[in-house]
């Protein structure tokens, strides 16, 4: 079968591969679309989990179910299926320590597609524990849909619920990338009452308003420190979610956080050995600013809890879609989108 593939890092190409052999409690995929993350990007171009060669890329996949192991229960070939990005072993001790994501094989090893073992790029895909990570997409969501949630909608909604938004609270998103804009979307669900969205290109700021902002900082503009000191009068935020930008961030974080506030970080920090807190600002560390971080939750149950979300109108992710290609081909010039970030692209998907 054909895939897209990392070679090595700062190297793609198409390859040819064997078909996943599946196990007993798994299922073989057919992807039904696709899209490229920006940790593909940070993978292939930055080397960010270190060197990988002929590894199929990608780990947004709505598909097809082509076949399933013997004590796949739930399943059956030909069923449209919601991939997550992280797929853990559900049958590990480990995943009794309460973060199924990071699990027994190490930190991370729960995000398996285009990390530890192929990704969905592919003709077909190999799905571990098939009962356990896959979710029906019904018929009344759109493919669109259906891909923003494997990764982005799961993620952004974790930087909320890490820092942990309460009804008229004060957040702010730095970062209004796909992540961050389902992170302002989620805060907004959750009840917050200001929402800062901080980025910088307008096809991202208008999305963001849709999606909830009240106010937007430029952080090419002068510091988003005080940016928004100034707008809330020195009392700063209750919380911040890092969705993007480089290591002073979680500075700026801990800056404009209120005593007692709650930073929820989905951000990849891909530079230098160490991150530098404001040792001041962070009341020097008794101020209960509390910094917590995560990958993104996998698995049925939060699957098919994005698509409740969606099914009962609560949000549209969709709206992040801005470029529409075709065909598994399509996969080589969405990730070029993704590598390149014009002005105009949020999320590039391809429909097969
Ligand atoms: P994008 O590159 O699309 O968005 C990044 C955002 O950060 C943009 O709004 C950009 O602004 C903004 N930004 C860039 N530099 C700065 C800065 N110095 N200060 C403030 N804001 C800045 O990324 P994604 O939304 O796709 O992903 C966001 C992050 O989440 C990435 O690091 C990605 O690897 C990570 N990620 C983490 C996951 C997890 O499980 N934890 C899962 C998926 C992704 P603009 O472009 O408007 O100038
Ligand atoms: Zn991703």
């Amino acid at each position: 079968m054909k895939g897209f593939a990392m070679m090595c890092i700062g190297k793609t190409a198409w390859i040819n591969k064997e078909r996943p052999i599946i196990g007993p409690f798994d299922a073989l995929v057919e992807p039904l679309a696709l899209a490229p993350c920006t940790s593909d990007i940070h993978t292939v171009y930055s080397g960010a989990i270190g060197e990988r060669t002929n590894m199929i890329l990608g780990h947004e996949a709505v598909g097809r179910v082509v076949e399933v192991g013997s004590e796949v229960r739930d399943f059956k070939k030909g069923d449209r299926v919601v991939v997550p990005a992280i797929t853990p072993e559900w049958r590990t001790t480990a995943i009794q320590e309460g973060v199924p994501a990071q699990h027994s094989e190490g930190m991370l090893t729960g995000w398996k597609f285009s990390n530890i073992k192929d990704g969905v790029f592919g003709e077909f895909f190999h799905v571990n524990d098939a009962d356990m990570n896959l979710a029906i997409l019904p018929e009344s969501i759109s493919l669109e849909q259906g891909l923003m949630m494997c990764d982005m909608m799961t993620t952004g909604f974790h930087g909320v619920e890490m820092a942990n938004v309460q009804f008229g609270s004060t957040v702010a998103v730095i970062g209004i990338g796909p992540v961050g804009l389902m992170a302002v979307a989620g805060a907004a669900l959750r009840g917050a009452g200001r929402i800062f969205a901080v980025g910088s290109r307008p096809t991202c700021v208008k999305i963001a308003k849709e999606y909830g902002a009240t106010d937007i900082v430029n952080y090419k503009q002068g510091s988003i420190v005080t940016q928004i000191l100034e707008a809330t009068k020195n009392h700063g935020v209750d919380h911040v979610i890092i969705a993007g930008g480089d290591n002073s961030v979680l500075g700026d974080a801990v800056t404009m956080l209120k005593p007692g506030g709650v930073i929820g970080n989905i951000n990849y920090f891909g530079e230098g050995d160490s991150l530098p807190i404001p040792r001041l600002a962070w009341g020097c560390g008794m101020a209960h600013k509390y910094i917590h971080s995560g990958l993104c939750p996998g698995g049925r149950v939060r699957m098919e809890r994005m698509i409740a979300l969606v099914k009962y109108g609560r949000v549209d992710p969709a709206k992040m879609v801005t470029h529409r290609l075709s065909g598994l081909e399509g996969v080589e010039k969405g990730l070029e989108m993704m590598h390149s970030k014009d002005a105009d692209v949020i999320k590039p998907i391809t429909i097969i």
